[in-house]
């Protein structure tokens, strides 16, 4: 298709003028997009795409919601922004934070508001931190992350990031972050004999010294290091060693939140209750830049009990519109019950994967949660025998489906694996599942690496 004139214009500019998150410097954009409407969104030439990945796995009401828009304007016509610090407050942001402790797990009733999910996790380390030194252990100040663990880019948030491409660039490794070296791999077909999660994390705590680690941070289901479930059981023991070693658990729900996964929270699913929560994405589902840190009541009632200022906290920690955002896209979810619209697509899901799985011999280790899911492309997926890694069939497979105009995302690339992700808006249909199984059904049998 020949591009208008607003398309080039905008791309050169784009190319002179902004440099992009997390892509190749001075590359012409891919797409501009100009508007949105449920699944679908539209490019500057009016050409229409599927959005299978929610674009950054966080638009979970989908394009185009009036409602969300309505509650900003209105906000904003009142009171666009007022502070949070010396003891102002704002009523969106009160009423935001009482729905989030309705809707968090038992005992997780405060919230601590930021701008997105790596401003959450350092949030969370610095309040797990602040909590220990007023428990009189101020040598309490080690995280565990694990592997191909993705939980931001600021300097603490990035140094819990295990991927490794994010350690590449300008050295983010701060000290006192420690990586656990077991990976998620119950979907992994051979890989069964992986050193057991567990016992890494136990080892770390046992060579550190369990005085020395404040918590642990884990996404309860893995989403940007390849959509990787917890094996049973998996979550429940990583609790039981924070319990027995007195450590925090700090579980990161940026992805998994707000009905992602069939659930309002993923830890719902394990029976874990964490003692902070991190939080954004799916809490405005991308109208507005929110996120939040769920405060457990033994951590807030220390840090209440301290004297003096916590001072900790960002120009837009509670923005009234942000919040007002927020409040909607939870009502809307209750109003529409979007879990439970979730847990249904779920089952449409499984079985477009199951029926693409049957289908293309290079097809395989389809998982899925709700809507976080994904596939690999293997040369022979009964073998597990992949292509090399050189070929990148990942990338060129979401090339192909965007040629369909269905927009999904490779990841595990560095790891030489094609890792397809599907997390299109929990608003999605049926039918609008079918089309985009029918989509990848047709991209498969067409594949040449
Ligand atoms: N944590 C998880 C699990 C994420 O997936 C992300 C972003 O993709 C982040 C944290 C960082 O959030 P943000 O990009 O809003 O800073």
């Amino acid at each position: 298709p020949v591009k208008s004139k607003l398309t080039e214009q905008l791309e050169q500019l784009d190319v002179q003028h902004y440099m992009h998150p997390t892509s190749v410097p001075g590359q012409l954009p891919k797409m501009v997009f100009e508007s949105g409407d449920g699944i679908n969104v539209k490019n500057t030439d009016g050409e229409s795409y599927i959005d299978g990945i929610s674009m950054l796995w966080n638009v979970n009401l989908g394009h185009g919601q009036k409602g969300l828009g309505e509650a900003a304007k209105a906000q904003m016509d009142k009171i666009a922004f007022s502070s949070s610090f010396a003891g102002y407050s704002n009523e969106p942001a009160i009423r935001l934070a009482k729905k989030l402790a309705d809707w968090a797990p038992e005992g997780l009733n405060t919230a601590f508001y930021t701008s997105g999910g790596s401003e959450s996790n350092d949030t969370a380390f610095k309040l797990a931190r602040f909590y220990w030194q007023l428990k009189n252990q101020p040598k309490k100040s080690k995280f565990i992350s694990f592997k191909n663990g993705y939980h931001g880019v600021t300097i603490a948030a990035g140094t819990a990031t295990t991927l490794a491409g994010f350690h590449r660039f300008a050295g983010t490794h701060i000290p006192d972050m420690l990586h656990a070296t077991a990976h998620l791999t119950e979907c992994e077909k051979g890989d069964r004999n992986h050193p057991d999660f567990k016992e890494s994390a136990r080892h770390i705590i046992e060579t550190e010294g369990a005085d020395s680690i404040a918590g642990i941070i884990i996404e309860p289901i893995q989403g940007s290091g390849g959509v990787y479930m917890p094996p049973e059981g998996y979550l429940q023991a990583l609790r039981d060693l924070c319990d027995e070693f007195d450590i925090l658990f700090i579980a990161d729900e940026v992805i998994n939140g707000f009905g992602r996964t069939g659930a309002k929270f993923a830890v719902e699913h394990y029976d874990v209750i964490p003692d902070l929560m991190s939080l954004a994405k799916g809490i405005t589902s991308g109208y507005a830049q929110l996120g939040a840190v769920m405060v457990h009541d033994k951590i807030k009632e220390v840090i209440n009990s301290s004297e003096g200022v916590m001072a900790h906290g960002f120009t837009y920690s509670g923005h009234p519109m942000a919040c007002a955002v927020g409040i909607r896209n939870m009502e809307i979810m209750e109003e529409e019950n979007i879990v439970s619209h979730v847990q249904e697509m779920e089952k449409v899901m499984n079985e477009g994967l199951a029926y693409l799985e049957d289908k293309h011999t290079i097809f395989g280790l389809p998982r899925n949660k709700g809507l976080i899911g994904a596939f690999e492309i293997f040369e022979d997926s009964a073998s597990g025998k992949r292509f090399d890694a050189d070929k990148k069939v990942g990338l060129q497979f979401v090339e192909d489906c965007f040629k369909r105009n269905l927009i999904l995302r490779a990841l595990g690339t560095a790891d030489g694996k094609a890792i397809i992700a599907l997390a299109p808006p929990l608003v999605i249909t049926k039918p609008e599942i079918e089309k985009m199984i029918s989509i990848i059904d047709d991209a498969l049998t067409n594949f040449k690496a």
